[in-house]
């Protein structure tokens, strides 16, 4: 299913860019050795503008949990309705969440606890996006 185009901002550029390079970075605080998604400005714990780094993940991740959407407000997404929404937990750090239409997987069958891999789809404006894929 086509997605609607991303409009990446001066904080989390690094983020679109990298996904447009099939490659899935998370911003890093140097100081508190701690993940943060989505991209901010400065260290959600320490503040710190300076410590921040972009870390390149395993790109393997776990299903935490699944609905399925059945009336979406967004109209580039109606045709593919219903279709499942999933919460996937980064095997690098299960803090770190990022939702997911589950490619391939048949709508309301998702395997709670499955492994999943990155995989990345370009969405309406050409932009890449990381998206998931039922391993086992
Ligand atoms: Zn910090």
């Amino acid at each position: 299913m086509v997605k609607q185009g991303v409009l990446p901002d001066e904080f989390s550029k690094p983020f679109w860019d990298a996904a447009n390079d099939e490659r899935l970075v998370i911003q890093n605080c140097k100081a508190c050795d701690r993940l943060q998604h989505p991209p901010l400005p400065a260290c959600r714990r320490c503040g710190s503008e300076d410590s921040l780094e972009w870390k390149e993940m395993s790109g393997r991740g776990t299903i935490y949990n699944h609905g399925v959407v059945y009336d979406c407000p967004v109209r580039l997404l109606q045709d593919d309705q219903p279709f499942n929404v999933a919460v996937i937990m980064l095997d690098d750090d299960p803090g770190i969440q990022m939702f997911s239409h589950l490619p391939g997987a048949p709508v309301d069958d998702v395997p709670a606890g499955a492994s999943v891999e990155v995989i990345f789809e370009a969405s309406a404006n050409g932009q890449k996006v990381p998206e998931w894929r039922v391993t086992g």
